[in-house]
């Protein structure tokens, strides 16, 4: 007689392990996809990579959380929750001030509807260890908190976000431990090759503008490179073109929100922005821009509620030109993360992408014309008129005109520098992308028998 092994559905969510000198929690990932496929566990997803709101003052570096979503025998549950409290253990930087790693087992076939809520709230805004461990306790999870375990928060997080809006992937290549904190060995030509050749179904492989990669890292953690794309199948077509001149201990591909926008909030006045929370709002621009410390540009936007500043640095390239060509009166849409700077009333919007909805003409003027040589006459002093230098004609009844100058921005939406985006920052390139999968849903939705 065959006995069949009852199976349960497991969420292990996990935060909050490394640290700036030492250390990624997609690294342990990786290291707990390869142990959980000894002990038997069948993966029911790709590991996710949350991002967690980026504005955040006490965050992680990147602010990733990460969730592995898998089914194993019920007999196994046991040996494989002490396996992977081990395993963060071991691999979190835990001698490092702020470095609070957490741990969070759920087991359930589908996320309930609070802790989605509670993801939502933690990628766009402020969420607490208390509010996390009251979700924990009502629906019988359980947490793991190392020191002060803030990274139960980011491990709630990541099991409440099941990526089942837009989404993409990353394919992560990591170092043998014995070469971290070393120059990271790949062949640039490589990645300009791929770059090539699979853009825009990846995205944010390198900056073409400084001849940079973006694909790798700076600092002392163990990713080689990663890149980002639309599909599984094409991160790892690209992850294949790239010449690397140092060996690659292990790669993972990632199912993730980075390059969604995930993270911003539509408001509808500026006096519903709150610090520390990611928005898109309208408003008009009241103050022209002017650069600080000579290289970043700031204005001001209002509408019937208040006004804000709105900040755009200097690595954000040609989104802070753009910027700086803003006139008093245009209408804008502006993205980005909200500060409240100490000594400031007013709010900063630091920008990551702005839509510019409304340009006002821009008016420039002149004395008229003569109208037998068609010179431009000069004025005789303020309400004297003018007079033709050439034939020496007077008028008397002639007004100065308004020319309009040519605007050197247009209407549409311009994002910051690709070296300067967030991780959750969608590229320019995938707004076209979206629309055409948006097209291919809409025709494989009908069927004709
Ligand atoms: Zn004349």
């Amino acid at each position: 007689m065959r006995t069949v092994m009852p199976q349960v559905t497991l969420h292990i969510g996990f935060d909050d392990t490394d640290s700036t000198r030492k250390g990624c929690t997609t690294y342990i990932a990786a290291i707990l996809v390869e142990k959980l496929h000894e002990l038997n566990a069948r993966f029911i997803d790709y590991p996710n990579l949350i991002r967690l709101n980026p504005n955040v003052p006490w965050k992680t570096r990147g602010n990733g959380a990460l969730c592995l979503r898998v089914k194993v025998p019920e007999a196994d549950k046991t040996r494989l929750r002490e396996m992977v409290v081990d395993t963060v253990e071991r691999h979190s930087d835990l001698g490092s001030r702020g470095t609070d790693p957490g741990i969070v087992f759920l087991e359930r076939a589908s996320i309930p509807q609070s802790i989605r809520q509670f993801a939502s709230n933690a990628i766009t805004g402020i969420v607490t260890l208390r509010e996390a461990k009251r979700i924990i306790s009502e629906f019988h999870g359980e947490a793991v908190g190392f020191k002060q375990g803030r990274g139960i928060i980011g491990a709630l997080a990541a099991i409440g976000e099941p990526l089942e809006k837009d989404h993409t992937y990353e394919i992560l290549a990591y170092r043998l431990p014995q070469n971290c904190g070393t120059k990271r060995m790949v062949n640039d030509e490589s990645i300009f090759r791929m770059d090539k050749a699979t853009a825009p179904l990846t995205f944010n492989n390198v900056d073409l503008d400084k001849r940079r990669l973006i694909i790798t890292p700076r600092g002392p953690d163990p990713i080689l490179f990663g890149i980002r794309g639309e599909t599984a199948d094409i991160v790892k077509k690209a992850f294949d073109m790239v010449k690397t001149l140092e060996p690659v201990e292990r790669w993972v591909v990632f199912r993730t929100n980075q390059g969604t926008d995930a993270h911003l909030k539509r408001v509808r006045t500026l006096n519903e922005l709150e610090p520390f929370c990611p928005a898109i709002v309208k408003g008009t621009v009241c103050k022209n821009p002017t650069l600080i410390r000579g290289r970043h540009a700031i204005f001001s936007i209002e509408d019937e509620s208040g006004s804000v500043d709105c900040a755009a640095y200097e690595p954000t390239g040609s989104l802070r030109k753009v910027v700086q060509q803003l006139i008093v009166g245009d209408k804008v849409e502006a993205y980005g993360g909200v500060k409240a700077p100490s000594g400031h009333h007013a709010l900063t919007v630091n920008l990551e992408k702005v839509r510019l909805l409304n340009l006002i003409p821009l008016m420039t003027y002149q004395n008229p014309i003569c109208r037998r040589c068609g010179k431009r006459l000069k004025s005789m002093g303020k309400g004297q008129g003018y007079r033709c230098e050439r034939c020496g004609l007077r008028y008397d009844d002639l007004k100065k005109v308004g020319v309009d100058i040519k605007r050197e921005i247009r209407k549409g939406l311009f994002v910051a520098a690709t070296r300067s985006q967030r991780h959750l920052t969608k590229p320019l390139s995938r707004y076209w992308l979206e629309k055409r999968r948006q097209r291919r849903e809409m025709v494989d939705c009908w069927h004709f028998p």
